[in-house]
């Protein structure tokens, strides 16, 4: 009820949720239910959830902060939602997002943007800004996003939260509306790193629904937090993504984390990452490719809205009419790069050379991982900027995920965790650690050594 509470109190400013879950109260009850009937449920039985709308979600509407699932309501649940119910866990609505969950601003949404609650002028990054403004207003202690290029750790870098990417394979994808398959992970958003971990426990796991899904059992993130010890860790710092390109305070709040855990008795060192450089180009080309095709299924016939042309239409007719009102510009740019790197004759110089540069990257993984155990980042380049400021802009857009693009070419796993306010402007900032493959519980040991 307290939740509930907050957003009908400061929601009408942060517009973090898309809907709210008006059954909240009865499904606690439920929880409560359950367990005096003996049922065992966990340490987060009774915690409430906020959900990022990409995520399919029984009985309530899930539009992916697009018109054109304007209304649908699936009939069925997603696996990281199933999984945090069985948890006894309590979803307190849908959050907002970038249409299709492209963008790192939240403006992209078809519903109106998500505005940060540091500065409400400010974006909460994105794509998944709603899930991480709910949380740093408080209007949810936990969430669920969804991490593409980027989308949990850049809105947890801009609103002082703690956002994971997991390796890829490590937590179902199944009822994740796909934006790029073979580049999304859904994840845990969070106010503390041990916090994250808990959640993480609850999602991650083999879901043969998801034939990506990894099969092995997971080690307990929450004992990393709780057992975090960082000496002789060797952390290396990516020399290309720490560099002029960073605003100087977020660069200074890096560099003073890194010393915290230096004086806990880690070894900081300096590692290149050479094609890191070239990782945004490749991934702005296989990230449209897939999109274009996950996209192809919204032909007005299957799900959402149906537009017919006056006077009636062919099947073509129809569809190109609902396509043209459904998508918003972003999603429409990206279906048009996308349909051309993958057209006959292009094929090869465009989505075959990033799909080489995606191999260069996850040799440099390779290369680094052999000198240190984790590698470490500015989150972002910059706090938070101010609403409309980039939305004219796409390639400056893009930039934001300097960083954040590499963990999803590799599928390694990466945490985004407050390092501090920048000094020239108040606002929060993220130190970003990425680990190998599998070795999620490495991100949790160290995000939980700065805690
Ligand atoms: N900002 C990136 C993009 O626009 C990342 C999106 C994501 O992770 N879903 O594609």
């Amino acid at each position: 009820r307290a939740h509930l509470d907050r957003i009908a109190a400061v929601d009408g400013a942060v517009h973090a949720y898309l809907h709210v879950n008006e059954a909240a109260l009865e499904t606690a009850a439920e929880v409560d239910r359950r367990r005096a009937a003996g049922e065992e449920l966990g340490p987060l039985a009774g915690v409430p959830i906020a959900v990022k709308d990409v995520l399919v979600t029984r009985g309530m509407p899930s539009t992916s902060g697009s018109r054109i699932l304007e209304g649908w309501i699936p009939p069925y649940d997603a696996t990281p939602v199933r999984k945090v119910r069985e948890a006894g866990m309590i979803p307190l609505g849908k959050t907002n997002m970038d249409e299709f969950a492209m963008g790192s601003s939240t403006e992209h949404s078809a519903y109106g943007p998500t505005h940060n609650p540091w500065d409400l002028e400010r974006i909460p990054g994105g794509s998944g800004g709603g899930s991480a403004a709910a949380v740093a207003a408080f209007e949810a202690p936990l969430a669920l996003g969804s991490d593409t290029g980027g989308s949990i750790r850049q809105p947890a870098h801009v609103t002082g939260t703690v956002g994971v990417k997991p390796t890829y394979g490590g937590v179902s994808r199944y009822g994740s509306i796909a934006l790029a398959s073979s580049l999304d992970q859904i994840g845990p958003v969070s106010r503390t790193v041990l916090d994250a971990a808990l959640l993480h426990d609850v999602i991650a796991g083999h879901d043969p629904h998801d034939q990506t899904s990894i099969p092995d059992p997971w080690p307990s993130m929450a004992e990393a937090v709780r057992r975090a010890d960082v000496s002789g860790l060797r952390i290396g710092v990516v020399k290309e993504l720490d560099s002029e390109g960073v605003q100087a305070g977020v660069r200074q709040r890096f560099h003073e984390a890194l010393e915290l855990l230096a004086a806990n008795g880690a070894e900081i060192v300096e590692v290149g990452a050479p094609s890191f450089e070239y990782a945004i180009a490749a991934y702005y080309l296989i990230l449209p490719a897939e999109a274009s095709s996950n996209l192809a299924k919204f032909d007005s016939v299957r799900f959402g809205l149906r537009v017919t042309p006056e006077g009636g239409g062919t099947v073509e007719q129809v569809m190109a009419a609902t396509r043209e009102a459904g998508f918003g510009p972003e999603v429409k740019r990206r279906i048009i790069l996308g349909t051309y790197a993958l057209s006959a004759g292009y094929y090869d110089a465009y989505y075959g050379s990033a799909q080489k540069v995606r191999t260069l990257v996850q040799r440099d993984f390779d290369a680094a991982f052999a000198e240190v155990d984790v590698l470490a980042t500015p989150t972002a380049p910059t706090t938070a900027f101010k609403l409309g400021e980039k939305l004219d802009d796409p390639l400056a857009m893009y930039l934001n995920d300097v960083a954040t693009i590499p963990a999803n070419l590799a599928g390694v796993p990466g945490i985004s965790v407050p390092s501090g306010l920048a000094p020239e402007d108040g606002l929060p900032a993220g130190i970003q650690f990425l680990a190998p493959a599998r070795e999620d519980a490495r991100l949790y040991n160290v995000g939980g050594a700065l805690e």
